[in-house]
């Protein structure tokens, strides 16, 4: 206990000159420091200047009350032990101090042995708590040298962010990234693939109240990385045995996720003019009719497409489906969506269009293919176009009979136009 005497530091703040010092030449058997003030402001003072271990207060003192010095001083660290020295002819306001938490009640005048075992009392859970911030510290050290990123959550408050998750965010420490008020969860983009609103701490909720316990997902953008890619990682988390302390780790995903959206674009695309293939169009149409919005289609077909393979070979042909297809993208909105039907027959999905409009869009295309000198063909080409919109409560396949009817009165009527269905 005398390395421990030495390493301690007790505030006594009293208005009475003489009761001071006696107390504190009293503290000085079991304290290494005793630091002295006259009133709550003065308390308050060598508080912030001087950080010490606990706190010994009058409870009635002049500038500033004492309770108000210990709720200001509560309020910047909550668990510093506060010792009050108390008169009993004001209830109230020991009632008041009551509810504060006071960790220990002298009478006034106070009695030395009383003094020194509430002194020493407190001092043992000053100690305690300091071995526990040297656990603490260990248990940071530890993390620091796991491989991946890892956090360390207290009831929604992040206790340790370690080396790399604080790298990962832009910073040399868990301490910088403290300091700064960034939060992993202001970082985070995506969780389980659907955007993600829940703030600094939502995410832990949504992961640890998952009743399937099913792999978590999160897309976390990447402050400190020069090349700004969000990352993927998945998250897995324990608690700590009796305590609420849950440790989360992160385990990098991303080129396991590129892979998997580069497949799904490969399986939802054609690869020959890259327009989307016509089950992923289906499925696009499918949701654009369920959400009952307006909706133009336009079908069009390559005229005589048979004669531009038999004059200029297949890979002639080939490349004016590619070409077709880059000129009918540069030609519609971004909402506008290419689709390769079949053969030499697009879809274009217009979302939100009129009659008018997609008719509009149709023509454009019309003039655009007419116009265009593709690779290898040294004559116009032209195509024909079936157009509709969607009407009320039709089915899928009954919309897109109609525009391949439209279609076929355009091929019908002379090709290279533009039929309404
Ligand atoms: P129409 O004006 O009536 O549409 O006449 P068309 O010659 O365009 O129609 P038809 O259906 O008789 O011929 C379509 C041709 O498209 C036949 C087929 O060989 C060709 N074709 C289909 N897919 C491809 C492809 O991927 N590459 C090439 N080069 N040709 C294709
Ligand atoms: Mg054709
Ligand atoms: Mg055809």
């Amino acid at each position: 206990m005398k390395d421990a005497k030495q390493n301690l530091a007790v505030l006594v703040v009293m208005a009475d000159e003489f009761e001071r010092e006696r107390i504190a030449a009293l503290l000085g058997r079991v304290a290494g420091t005793v630091f002295e003030a006259r009133d709550g402001r003065e308390g308050l003072r060598s508080w912030r200047d001087n950080q010490p271990d606990m706190v010994l207060t009058d409870m009635v003192l002049p500038v500033l009350d004492g309770l108000d010095m210990i709720a200001t001083i509560r309020g910047e660290d909550e668990d510093v032990p506060v010792l009050v020295a108390y008169d009993l002819y004001n209830p109230k306001t020991l009632l008041k101090a009551v509810e504060m938490n006071i960790d220990a009640f002298l009478r006034m005048p106070v009695r030395d042995e009383r003094l020194l075992d509430a002194v020493r009392r407190c001092a043992r859970t000053v100690f305690m708590r300091r071995k526990l911030a040297r656990n603490d510290t260990m248990l940071w050290s530890l993390l620091d040298i796991f491989p991946g990123m890892a956090l360390l959550e207290h009831n929604g408050r992040t206790i340790y962010a370690n080396r790399h998750l604080a790298a990962y965010l832009g910073f040399d420490s868990f301490l910088d990234m403290r300091d700064s008020g960034v939060s992993f969860g202001s970082n985070i983009v995506e969780l389980n693939g659907a955007p993600y609103t829940g703030g600094d701490h939502g995410w832990v909720r949504v992961i640890v109240d998952d009743q399937l316990d099913r792999d978590q997902v999160v897309r976390v953008n990447s402050p400190g990385n020069p090349s700004g890619r969000a990352g993927v990682f998945a998250v897995t988390h324990s608690p700590f045995p009796n305590s609420r302390l849950r440790l989360f780790s992160f385990q990098d995903i991303s080129e396991l996720e590129d892979e998997r959206a580069m497949l799904q674009d490969e399986a939802s695309t054609d690869p020959l003019t890259q327009a989307m293939n016509r089950r992923s169009f289906l499925r696009l149409l499918d949701s654009e009719m369920v959400s009952g919005r307006a909706l133009g289609l336009i079908m069009f077909d390559i005229d005589h497409f048979k004669s531009i393979n038999d004059e200029y070979g297949h890979d002639v042909g080939d490349a004016v489906l590619r070409e077709i297809s880059a000129l009918v993208r540069d030609n519609i909105r971004e909402t506008d969506r290419l689709a390769r039907w079949g053969g030499e027959e697009f879809m274009v999905l217009a979302p939100g269009s009129s009659m008018e409009r997609t008719a509009q869009v149709a023509e454009r295309l019309r003039g655009a293919v007419e116009s265009f000198s593709f690779t290898g063909v040294p004559r116009p080409v032209t195509s024909s176009f079936g157009v509709a919109v969607v009407e009320n409560g039709e089915s899928q396949d009954v919309f897109i009979k109609r525009v391949d009817t439209a279609l076929y009165h355009a091929k019908e009527s002379g090709r290279n136009r533009v039929v309404q269905g």
